[in-house]
């Protein structure tokens, strides 16, 4: 199977981060060409008017939290999560898997093709994940059995997940410590052995709150990162969420651990956490650094366009330095770092021969995104909110969503259905 683009703006995030005006060749799920192509696909499609770009990785979220969209907005982080919680003891199966569903379509309409996702059953969610056809980097849940709602030992538990999803196409299961405050020395190490025995890597909220970090501090007498350098747990290949609240000292330990960030800017600034992640120092101190959306509930959105905005704005804004974080690195950061911190380097992150083609085509004959042009078509795809115009996506040689239709299923069927289990749910939670 094979597809020519054709005669778009290439934003190709090759190392000399070319954009170019011509073709992409998509053959057997790679990239097989870039520029003037000579090929007989098997068909075209006319790009002229577009830009054509890699798919943008989200790096943290909790995709079925979709479902609960909006549900606990304007209050302090524990209010937050006395609500999330209080709706998450309700929901089902079923509605774990439509929350999945419902944040995949999102991010395929928002040009996100690869994410990367904390919760418990990930089983249910990696059919939501194939269904729609993203690539989805699903890490499983393991904390203390006491405060967990999960059915027998989480670690346990994420190791049946991890041999059961072993070598699908579009799923790399992982392993998922949820963060220091229900994870204790044993269970984090315990963790870290299972992604070392089945060859996969760690991702953890770290370090998101002042009192955390504080509690933390009281318990163990050390900070955060630096006690889990201390016992060992820190590795090569994992992904830290949040890091807001860091030390120089605790970002260089991370450095030199090898741990990539994936810094969740609106998360942060909707729930007051009042840090800032230092950027700057984590890029001083090679640190690699992706980006991500985290939960609906805490971002209400899953736009991956609109984090790289806001995390350009909200170092501008607290650096006083409108120089910081300029858009090429935002794009930066939500393409080629985040395939770094996947190990993925070879594969994501770039339009480029023989990578995966995971491909997002946008048509810029729109009011919002003119004048598009090769010197400004990276500062729109920043800070113009494109999404609305992204019209198609390609995972893995594949359209998922194609002339702005979702591909692999009936999308307004399963809205509505979405829409009676959203408020089953919230019926069921007002009702105890
Ligand atoms: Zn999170």
């Amino acid at each position: 199977m094979s597809i020519l683009v054709k005669g778009g703006l290439i934003v190709t995030q090759n190392w000399k981060r070319e954009v170019v005006r011509g073709d992409v060749l998509v053959e057997n799920g790679m990239i097989a060409g870039v520029g003037h192509v000579k090929a007989r696909p098997d068909e075209t499609i006319d790009a002229g008017g577009c830009i054509v770009m890699p798919g943008l990785i989200n790096c943290h979220t909790h995709v079925s939290m979709a479902l609960m969209r909006s549900v606990a907005d304007d209050v302090r982080l524990d209010k937050f999560l006395e609500k999330t919680f209080a709706i998450d003891a309700k929901r089902t199966s079923e509605d774990i898997g439509v929350g999945a569903t419902l944040g995949c379509l999102e991010m395929a309409r928002s040009g996100t093709t690869t994410f990367v996702d904390l919760y418990y059953s990930e089983d249910i969610i990696a059919k939501s994940v194939e269904q729609v056809g993203l690539r989805g980097y699903l890490g499983w849940a393991v904390l203390d059995e006491k405060f967990t709602t999960q059915k027998g030992k989480p670690v346990k538990n994420c190791e049946n997940f991890i041999k059961a999803h072993k070598g699908r196409p579009l799923i790399r299961p992982i392993v998922a410590p949820q963060g220091v405050y229900v994870c204790s020395d044993d269970t984090l190490m315990q963790a870290k052995e299972l992604a070392q025995k089945e060859k996969t890597f760690c991702h953890y909220h770290l370090s998101e709150t002042r009192p955390e970090v504080y509690e933390y501090q009281k318990k163990t007498g050390k900070r955060p990162v630096e006690h889990l350098a201390d016992i060992g747990f820190l590795s090569k290949g994992d992904i830290a969420a949040h890091c807001v609240w860091l030390t120089l000292n605790e970002v260089r330990l991370l450095a030199e651990a090898g741990v990539s960030i994936a810094h969740c800017p609106t998360s942060n600034m909707k729930l007051a956490s009042g840090g800032v992640a230092p950027l700057p120092e984590m890029f001083k101190e090679n640190v690699n650094v992706s980006l991500g959306t985290d939960g609906c509930s805490s971002n209400n959105g899953l736009d991956m366009f609109l984090e790289m905005k806001f995390a350009s704005l909200l170092q501008k804004s607290s650096r006083w330095d409108a120089s910081v974080l300029p858009a090429q690195k935002c794009l930066d950061l939500a393409t080629l770092g985040a395939a770094k911190a996947l190990g993925a380097e070879k594969e994501l992150g770039s339009v480029e021969v023989g990578k995966k083609a995971d491909l997002v085509v946008l048509d810029c004959m729109r009011p919002s995104m003119l004048p598009v042009s090769s010197e400004n078509a990276v500062s729109n795809l920043v800070y113009a909110s494109p999404s609305p115009a992204v019209r198609d996506t390609i995972v893995d040689g594949k359209f998922v969503l194609r002339d702005k239709k979702i591909v692999n299923l009936d999308e307004c069927a399963f809205l509505l259905k979405a829409e009676d289990s959203a408020k089953d749910l919230m019926a069921k939670v007002k009702a105890t």
